[in-house]
């Protein structure tokens, strides 16, 4: 890319631009060393160069040079994916959205902000007008919102509000194409779901339009319980009710030795639901726990936790879970999938008979439909080879799983399984020399595969 890198560069005026070697490879990277196959395939693939824009103008600068010198280009924000998201395979440019921070308006339920805005940020300015958002990843404090738009699904939120594609939740977001006459275009409704988990293949989303919820005081929960049965028994049963909730997620007690500085609540030997239950449906909490034959062990405001120097419950839950055992242990790895419909009380059994101490159980309750509440799985696996992670993803889908496989960096594979033709066509549109994060898009590069 050097001559086209060269003439790029002389075109971008001002705009911040990173090039040292380490800077380059730290903005290279993401998350996807939780799997030790992506990280075979994707350890050392480095940008040219980082490009730092700040304004919506900046933003067209770099598209239109971008595109008359045909570099690849790769959108960032904050680094947070799992699977290699933001990985620029075939080098080229790194857009780093994280100075399009700026909150352009709250009002009641709305938020109007630029992509690379910080979940954290938006969260607490939201709160100072009595809103909160209605999900987030549990990687809150560094992801930001065009990242979690263009590269997650569900979250910390989801077992109130759905997950992220569900109509209301992303009410508009504005693209910017990657075209020599880069077009700035609004997308609305149900729209969004032309760049909604596409990795950001096909434009780069500048703003964002969100839905809030009126703003409600969470209590950050542990309940122990005596059997990993019982634990997701209970949080089956109490979704749907009139407990209010914003996050449920049930670990076996194989996690203890994660979380010894949680020792006190989630002694060795219990299985543990972590949860975030709203002030008024406290009561309710800890009696249904002790109905399901459990006890609350903790129940705090998240400032009390700070101050305790204890974690928020949604950082023992969704990736941050897996985070934990990594530290201590890097020889796990995980996998994803979702809980057959209606949701199946015995499946953990039956996993855990089937693998033993190979994996160990974590699993995310949410709303799955406006009617239905399901569960996404998240164990832990001890890493051996490719072939046996793939085994036991053949056990889960045999059981009637959904397979969400972290194990791979492009859309289809991740777990979209058929190709959208609805972002292939947005990406014939937005991005029409097919420059934006190559390789990541399949039902693209096979179209473009000689016959
Ligand atoms: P990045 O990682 O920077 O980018 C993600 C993708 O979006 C990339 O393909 C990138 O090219 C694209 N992109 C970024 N910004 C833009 C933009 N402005 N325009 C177009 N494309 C763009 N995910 C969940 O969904 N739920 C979870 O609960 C969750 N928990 C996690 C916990 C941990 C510990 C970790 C490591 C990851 C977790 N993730 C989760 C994955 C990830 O954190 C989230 O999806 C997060 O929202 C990504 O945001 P980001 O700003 O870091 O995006």
């Amino acid at each position: 890319h050097t001559d086209s890198l060269a003439r790029f560069t002389e075109e971008l005026g001002g705009i911040r631009v990173l090039s040292a070697p380490e800077q380059l490879r730290r903005k290279s990277r993401d998350f996807f060393w939780y799997s030790p196959i992506l990280n075979e395939q994707l350890e050392g693939r480095t940008a040219d160069l980082v490009v730092v824009p700040q304004t919506e103008d900046e933003v067209v600068t770099i598209a239109r040079a971008a595109a008359r010198h045909g570099l690849p280009v790769t959108v960032r924000g904050g680094g947070t994916g799992n699977y290699g998201q933001c990985v620029p395979l075939a080098g080229g440019v790194v857009l780093d959205m994280t100075a399009m921070n700026r909150i352009l308006s709250i009002r009641d339920g709305v938020a109007e902000v630029q992509a690379g805005v910080l979940l954290h940020a938006l969260q607490q300015e939201a709160e100072k007008v009595g809103q909160q958002l209605r999900m987030f990843p549990s990687t809150l404090r560094a992801a930001t919102v065009g990242g979690f738009i263009a590269g997650g699904s569900a979250g910390v939120g989801s077992v109130r509000n759905g997950v992220l594609k569900d109509p209301g939740n992303v009410l508009s977001v504005q693209v910017v194409t990657l075209e020599e006459t880069p077009r700035v275009l609004e997308l609305q409704g149900e729209d969004v779901q032309k760049v909604h988990h596409a990795y950001g293949t096909n434009g780069i989303i500048t703003r964002v339009t969100l839905a809030l919820q009126a703003a409600v005081h969470w209590y950050h929960s542990i309940a122990t319980f005596g059997s990993y049965a019982d634990a997701t028994r209970f949080c089956h049963g109490i979704c749907g009710t009139d407990i209010d909730l914003f996050l449920l997620t049930a670990v076996e007690s194989g996690f203890t030795p994660y979380y010894k500085h949680l020792a006190e609540y989630f002694p060795p030997g219990s299985h543990a639901v972590f949860a975030m239950v709203g002030e008024d449906s406290r009561e309710r909490y800890r009696a249904q726990a002790r109905a399901f034959g459990g006890q609350e062990t903790l129940c705090l405001p998240e400032a009390e936790l700070h101050a305790r120097r204890l974690p928020p419950a949604y950082e023992c839950a969704y990736n941050h879970t897996t985070l934990q055992a990594l530290k201590a242990d890097k020889s796990w790895t995980y996998l994803q999938f979702e809980h057959p419909h209606p949701f199946d009380l015995d499946l953990c059994t039956r996993f855990k008979q089937r693998f033993g101490d190979e994996v160990l159980c974590h699993d995310e309750f949410l709303r799955a439909t406006p009617t239905e509440y399901g569960a996404y799985g998240l164990p832990l696996v001890r890493f051996t080879t490719a072939a046996r992670q793939y085994e036991i993803m053949d056990f889960l889908e045999a059981s009637g799983c959904l397979i969400f496989d972290p194990h791979v960096y492009t859309i289809e594979d991740g777990g979209m399984k058929t190709i959208d033709q609805n972002q292939l066509a947005f990406k014939r549109l937005a991005d029409p020399a097919g420059l934006m994060n190559p390789g990541k898009m399949k039902a693209w590069e096979a179209q473009r595969a000689p016959a």
